[in-house]
């Protein structure tokens, strides 16, 4: 339902949260934060408000200065811990707004190779995907634009990997996405309300694009992987 990612200066888990708070109007069930630490991939879900998602990180803090952030609306699964986003394996956590309508056969063909789930969504099976891209040796962004690829349905996604401090990938089919420019920090956000806190300069990404994210800035790719350029706009919503 609502998507915030950050690569930041400082502590990301604050400012994810700040952002989710901007996205609350959206309604949702359920919300998580994963950041990298040391390279890994760690993440605080909670069910219900965000205000149970502050008790888990007052409880468990959460360092790290690259982090991705989302609020649920369940499409496919209860809305519990287990279900809520972002949803990872060792390789890449992710988040998801929309519906992947193709995930019970591209569910049966992981399985058959030996992916475990542990969740009820069909969100998993993007993770799932792109992590078999990776071992396969495919770089992160070959390793995302083939997944998406097997994807049908409607989908923004947000996507950080494993032991990767300056890379953060986006994707948008049938669900918007905007990148933000900060200075030497940058964001992702599933709208211009998501980001205003942190800046507003923002690129919205055009149906079928994928981003790629550093700290210095954003690449664009159009659904056939040719490179891009999109327009940065002053967005008139203030922080
Ligand atoms: N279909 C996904 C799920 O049920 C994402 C729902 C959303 O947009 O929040 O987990």
């Amino acid at each position: 339902c609502g998507i915030v990612g950050v690569i930041g200066r400082g502590e990301a888990a604050p400012r994810l949260l700040e952002g989710l708070k901007r996205l609350e109007y959206r309604g949702y069930d359920s919300a998580g934060i994963a950041t990298l630490v040391d390279g890994g991939i760690e993440r605080r879900r909670a069910e219900g408000k965000l205000v149970n998602l502050e008790k888990a990180l007052a409880e468990w803090s959460l360092d790290g200065d690259i982090g991705i952030g989302h609020t649920r609306w369940a499409t496919h699964g209860v809305p519990n811990e287990a279900n809520a986003h972002p949803h990872a394996t060792h390789r890449v956590a992710l988040v998801h707004n929309g519906i992947i309508e193709n995930y019970r056969e591209l569910a049966a063909e992981l399985k058959a190779a030996g992916c475990v789930f542990a969740s009820e969504t069909d969100t998993e099976i993007v993770a799932h995907l792109i992590t078999r891209n990776l071992e396969e040796g495919m770089g992160p962004r070959e390793a995302v634009a083939a997944a998406l690829k097997r994807l049908e349905g409607a989908f923004a996604l947000g996507i950080v990997f494993a032991g990767e401090h300056e890379l953060m990938i986006g994707a948008r089919r049938g669900s918007p996405l905007a990148v933000g420019f900060g200075d030497d920090e940058m964001f992702l956000g599933s709208d211009a309300m998501a980001l205003a806190p942190m800046t507003n300069r923002i690129a919205y990404l055009k149906e079928g694009d994928y981003v790629v994210v550093t700290r210095k800035g954003a690449s664009f790719y159009d659904h056939d992987d040719n490179a891009v350029e999109r327009e940065i706009k002053q967005s008139a919503i203030s922080g």
